[in-house]
């Protein structure tokens, strides 16, 4: 079997709880690729030890050595701490890991009664918007009062490559589902991709955002003939989206409204501990929970490692392991509809270690 060396960057918080967790399930895996394992440092805990969040070295062993990686979180301040900067952000930066793909799935289960069965892909772009943290502060001249500034990057660049992505994605996702009974899907559509914006405030930015992911379909009409396109506005896809969300498929949005609205889809399926991303470049993959560092329950050992064990999975499946990456899949969803060891996010009893091992005893069977 061939060789695959994976960078595990736990970071701070319960990333270095849930991160072991999604190891161990890499390592029960019977077949697929051998994997090689190498740790390494990131976070504001190093950050605190050593006066940097993102050594060199991580990045050069990611760059030259992996194929892939898994991520954990930060514990990024909210106020300004001199000196120091998001690693995940400069990670996504460095590695050109343009786009996060983010899959939102209910899983039928009697421990969720009043769930409604969703299961959308929010594709967020990963590398402009506001994110590029341009800001800068003044003191206005009438009142004498602070003024801060931000300023937003949309290229027609990286909109265009995040919108093929989407598309691209609508079409994938078809053909994974045509090989599940009628019956058990939850949608019975043709794929659609959402483009999601604010185009009716912002007209240049989110404009041109709108436009160059619109012309995706344009300029490719026989490819993408079987995609259903359609556009929400950023505010009332939040309220559509807790409304019916069986409605959407790929959804794609710019980097802010994508980060907002995919924590806010987190809530319609359980809890944020279960919602896994894959940062996506041409040449690399990074897993990584949606959730944060969670300083509220870190140390506790009742993380739930669903979010990093379905990380893994997506990890494989980008990197063309598909087969590996539907038995995770399949393995994390036979515990959830199970739902007799879930952890206290998900209203049960069981540890980290418990949940992990529920999984693991699943992949075996
Ligand atoms: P959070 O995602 O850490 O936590 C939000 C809530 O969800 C908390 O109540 C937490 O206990 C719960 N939760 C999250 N993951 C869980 C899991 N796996 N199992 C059980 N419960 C879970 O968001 P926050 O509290 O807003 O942020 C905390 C820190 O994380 C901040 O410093 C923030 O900067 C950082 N953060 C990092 C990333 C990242 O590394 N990509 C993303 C978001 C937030
Ligand atoms: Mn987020």
């Amino acid at each position: 079997a061939s060789t695959v060396k994976i960078g595990l960057i736990p970071a701070d918080g319960i990333g270095r709880e849930v991160i072991p967790a999604a190891r161990r399930v890499l390592e029960s895996l019977n077949s697929g690729p051998k994997f090689e394992f190498v740790d390494l440092e990131a976070g504001f805990e190093l950050f605190q030890k050593t006066g940097t969040s993102l050594p060199q070295e991580t990045i050069d062993i990611l760059k030259n050595e992996c194929n892939g990686a898994l991520f954990g979180a930060v514990s990024s301040p909210s106020h300004k701490v001199a000196g120091y900067s998001s690693p995940i952000v400069a990670l996504r930066k460095h590695l050109d890991l343009y786009a996060n793909v983010r899959p939102v799935k209910s899983v039928n289960s009697p421990a969720f009664p009043n769930q409604k069965l969703l299961d959308m892909l929010i594709i967020r772009e990963n590398t402009e918007c506001l994110y590029i943290k341009s800001e800068r502060e003044e003191v206005d001249s009438k009142t004498g009062l602070r003024v801060a500034w931000a300023d937003r990057k949309i290229s027609e660049y990286a909109s265009r490559r995040i919108g093929t992505m989407a598309f691209n994605m609508a079409l994938t996702r078809q053909k994974l589902r045509s090989e599940i009974p009628v019956e058990k899907r939850f949608w019975q559509h043709n794929p659609r991709v959402t483009i999601v914006h604010k185009s009716n405030v912002l007209s240049v930015t989110d404009g041109l955002w709108r436009e160059t992911v619109r012309a995706v379909k344009e300029n490719n009409a026989e490819l993408y003939k079987g995609v259903d396109m359609e556009e929400q506005l950023v505010d009332s896809m939040v309220y559509r989206m807790f409304r019916e969300p069986e409605a959407f498929d790929v959804v794609v949005a710019p980097n802010l409204y994508g980060d907002i609205i995919s924590d806010g889809a987190a809530a319609l399926v359980g809890s944020l501990g279960v919602v896994p991303s894959a940062n996506v470049g041409d040449s690399f993959v990074m897993g990584e929970p949606v959730h944060g560092s969670a300083p509220d329950i870190a140390g506790k050992g009742i993380a739930n490692p669903i979010a990093s064990i379905r990380s893994a999975g997506m990890l494989l499946e980008h990197m063309g392991y598909t087969s590996q990456a539907l038995k995770i899949y399949n393995a994390v969803d036979a515990v959830m509809a199970d739902a007799s060891i879930l952890t206290p996010d998900l209203g049960g009893k069981s540890s980290t270690t418990e949940v992990t091992e529920a999984v693991l005893k699943n992949l075996r069977t």
